[in-house]
């Protein structure tokens, strides 16, 4: 193979898909198959002003009462707390003011590579009827919620980022329904959402295709670089063999970075979500009750209903009473929300402990690279990784400055 991509998720595809249009020949692997893991029930946002850091004074301030909710939007099973202890002060460190000002500004210019990458995309992939662009509102329950946003919204206007306050008279006419408790919200109006994350990731996988990417069904086991290729083992008895390999294997990469001596702090930060079926409530826009860690977004395919995130490994079994707890709580917000015949899901963030993706060549070969780790901004993002990768693939300068982003800072 010319280049081989594990991973079939967004991140894996998109990476083909921008390969695939410069003519080189693109394999896909994946054990499951084309957008049938993480990147299948996220909550669909291609959200392109969340640029903060999640270590951050006003998150930190929020943990304690968070953490004393075992149902609650941050949760940390006790038994997996001690493995979690070095990825935690990390995350602790990565808070800090320099280390912050630094990854907001990094993230900063990966938004706006994300959004030109992805409009560009749609429109080449034809898939631009799938987006609906009508913004987000980010709701407040009391002023002092409100006031505690005010900072972060600071920080986005000097990268130029607009939305705007609204006051409880307002937000009425911007989501109709809502329960009294909110009193202010902040519209995102360039927020944009996909019409549902799996039939999106399908139809641009079908775009790679078309531009003659394909794909093997497998299971790797081993990677072995062998002079100025590859081998690539399936648990299945199949070796390939390949001159470039990409890992986007999602909260799994770190397992295939270790087998090439590179120790990266990838951890998963579980998410849940209830997708409840068309017509259970009209949402303008998605809705994003950050108070409580969850969101609501409107899908051609259903309301869906979750987020959350659970420090949880990628062994435990889901624990899906917080995704009742959350469909609870959604129903308190929005009293005339329909809560039957929903459908339960959990999926796996790939995150570092500084929220900002890898993406850069193995130091053990400069063929390997690595594109993972977007933790909640993996469908966001990943048009934009798919170009850089590409760059870095036919030896271009990339778009934006990928220090930030290297492997290797840890
Ligand atoms: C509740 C929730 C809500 C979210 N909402 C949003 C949102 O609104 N917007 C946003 O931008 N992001 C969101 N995210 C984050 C986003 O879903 C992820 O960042 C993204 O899906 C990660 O994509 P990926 O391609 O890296 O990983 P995945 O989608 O997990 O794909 C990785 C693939 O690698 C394969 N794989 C792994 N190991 C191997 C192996 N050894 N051999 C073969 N195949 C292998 C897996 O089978 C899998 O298919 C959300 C996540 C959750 C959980």
């Amino acid at each position: 193979m010319d280049i081989a991509v594990i991973g079939g998720g967004i991140v894996g595809i998109c990476v083909a898909a921008q390969l695939a249009e410069t003519g080189r020949q693109v394999t896909v692997i994946d054990r499951t198959g084309i957008c049938e893991e993480t990147s299948s029930g996220n909550a669909a946002a291609l959200a392109f002003s969340d640029i903060l850091p999640l270590a951050h004074k006003g998150m930190m301030a929020n943990v304690p009462k968070w953490l004393a909710d075992p149902l609650g939007p941050l949760s940390i099973p006790p038994g997996y707390f001690p493995k979690l202890v070095p990825w935690l002060y990390r995350f602790w460190r990565a808070g800090n003011f320099k280390k912050f000002e630094a990854s907001l500004a990094a993230q900063a210019s990966m938004m706006k590579l994300a959004e030109c990458e992805w409009m560009a995309l749609m429109e080449r992939s034809g898939t631009l009827p799938m987006l609906r662009e009508d913004g987000s509102l980010e709701l407040y329950e009391g002023d002092a919620e409100f006031q505690a946003s005010l900072p972060g919204w600071a920080a986005r206007d000097r990268f130029g980022i607009g939305y705007r306050h609204l006051d409880r008279a307002e937000l009425s006419g911007y989501q109709p329904g809502l329960s009294d408790r909110f009193t202010a919200a902040t519209f995102v109006p360039g927020w944009k959402t996909v019409s549902d994350p799996k039939d999106f990731g399908k139809a641009i996988w079908a775009h790679a295709e078309r531009q003659g990417a394909g794909f093997v069904h497998g299971d790797v086991g081993l990677i072995l670089p062998r002079g100025d290729t590859v081998a690539i083992q399936l648990r299945q008895g199949r070796t390939l063999s390949a001159r470039h390999l990409v890992i986007a294997a999602g909260a799994w990469s770190h397992l295939l970075a270790r087998q090439l001596g590179e120790k990266i702090p990838l951890e998963t930060e579980r998410g849940y979500n209830t997708t409840l079926p068309p017509g259970a409530f009209d949402i303008k826009r998605q809705l994003i009750f950050s108070g409580h860690g969850f969101v609501v977004t409107p899908l051609a395919t259903g309301i869906r209903v979750g987020g959350a995130v659970e420090l949880g490994g990628i062994h435990r079994p889901p624990n899906y009473a917080r995704s009742k707890a959350m469909l609870e709580k959604a129903k308190q917000f929005l009293p005339g929300l329909k809560t039957g015949g929903g459908r339960e899901w959990m999926g796996y963030r790939p995150s570092l402990p500084d929220s900002l993706p890898v993406i850069g060549r193995s130091k053990r070969n400069a063929n390997i690279l690595y594109a993972f780790g977007h933790g909640h901004l993996g469908l966001t993002q990943s048009a934009a990784t798919g170009s850089l990768v590409r760059d870095l693939v036919l030896d271009q300068a990339p778009a934006i400055d990928l220090s930030p982003f290297s492997p290797q800072r840890f």
